[in-house]
């Protein structure tokens, strides 16, 4: 996400925390100091928002943990004042899965909110619903009062809370995941625009979080187009078979010559069947205009690119390309170059695809219209 700083990293999953999140230190660090108050009420409060801080970031790992139970790897954990955003690799195929994953981390403040009120209440205390709307009490009560809210907070069924999540997985259990994540992201901007509304009249933060849940709604909107089809697809079947490779002793100017001739990709490097590198398109006119046409292929390619294997499923495959930053990878089987799999071939496979299953789903329509028509009984 723009905006954001890495200040660790934990179980290899990257922990980044938002411009935003500053602001609301320096927000409470102002609302101390205007108010007259001393240097250490002003700390006092700052430390209390980072445990909040710390509460969040259990929270996303109890993303993190849900969805490493189902085999996906979490790229990176971002902190926003009002949570945080765990970015998954990608989400679990099944809808049940991604219920899971969203749950476990409002889970996580749930039971923290537990272990403190068992704490509060060992000690002879306990919290009153008057506290929790006021914000008032101790530390550990207001600590436990905060993880209410997150609770809350996240199960609001709108993107990118968790709740909105939730909403799609519920609705992806009976529809199609594009339509559920649609109509999940309608309903997230309703809410947005009702939490906007509430804030010109009582406080001015929630027209902030509308703010932001109708950009994260507009967000998830766009984000899976891609995600249902891909899922058992292997990349042989969609990469390309006749690739134009190079070897590391060609000259750019050999390149050329290929580019020339018609083909329109980056080159795989090999020698015999086995790859090397690739030479992507970039790099091969930055090299050009660096160093001239007679530089070797060898000085010019890119080496730490990693081969997809053919029986890998596309959207691994695609996780790869975005990770390299390239538009294609060579696609190998059993160590020898297969293919090349490019951002454009895949693209051009998916609209396909798409049209099939539209054709297929008119069809299925059709003939289930012509089943009623022809029998009505049989439907009970
Ligand atoms: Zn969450």
């Amino acid at each position: 996400m723009r905006w954001s700083w890495k200040i660790g990293e934990v179980a290899g999953i990257g922990l980044y925390i938002h411009a935003t999140f500053w602001l609301l230190i320096a927000f409470v660090l102002f609302l101390n100091w205007s108010g007259g108050r001393n240097l250490l009420t002003a700390l006092y409060a700052a430390s209390f928002i980072l445990v909040v801080f710390g509460c969040i970031t259990l929270h996303e790992l109890g993303h993190a943990a849900a969805a490493r139970y189902f085999g996906v790897r979490t790229r990176d954990i971002t902190l926003l004042p009002i949570g945080g955003l765990a970015r998954l690799e990608r989400m679990p195929d099944d809808p049940i899965q991604e219920l899971w994953v969203a749950l476990a981390g409002p889970a996580v403040n749930l039971a923290i909110a537990g272990l403190l009120y068992g704490a509060i209440a060992s000690s002879g205390g306990g919290v009153s619903l008057d506290q929790l709307i006021a914000f008032d009490g101790d530390f550990l009560t207001r600590l436990l009062i905060v993880n209410v809210w997150l609770v809350a907070f996240n199960m609001v069924p709108a993107f990118p809370m968790d709740g909105g999540r939730v909403l799609r997985a519920l609705l992806a259990t009976r529809l199609d995941y594009r339509r559920a994540t649609r109509i999940a992201a309608r309903i997230g901007r309703g809410i947005a625009c009702v939490f906007a509304l509430a804030g010109l009249f009582t406080d001015p933060f929630l027209i902030f979080i509308g703010l932001f849940v109708w950009t994260g709604a507009g967000e998830e909107d766009s984000l899976p187009s891609m995600h249902p089809p891909v899922g058992n697809i292997a990349v042989q079947n969609v990469m390309l078979r006749e690739v134009r490779t190079l070897r590391p002793d060609d000259t750019l100017g050999d390149a050329v010559n290929q580019v020339l001739s018609g083909w329109r990709e980056d080159f795989p490097v090999v020698f015999g069947d086995h790859v090397l590198g690739l030479l992507t398109r970039e790099g091969m006119t930055r090299s050009i205009a660096q160093t001239g046409p007679e530089t070797r292929v060898r000085d010019a390619m890119r080496r730490d690119i990693s081969s997809i294997d053919s029986r890998l499923n596309l959207e691994q495959a695609l996780v790869m390309i975005r990770e390299c930053n390239c538009r294609s990878l060579p696609v190998v089987h059993e160590g020898r170059l297969a293919g090349l799999l490019t951002l454009d071939n895949v693209g051009e496979f998916l609209s396909i695809q798409s049209a099939l299953l539209q054709a297929d789903r008119k069809s299925r329509e059709k003939k289930e219209e012509d089943i009623g028509r022809r029998s009505p009984d049989a439907i009970i």
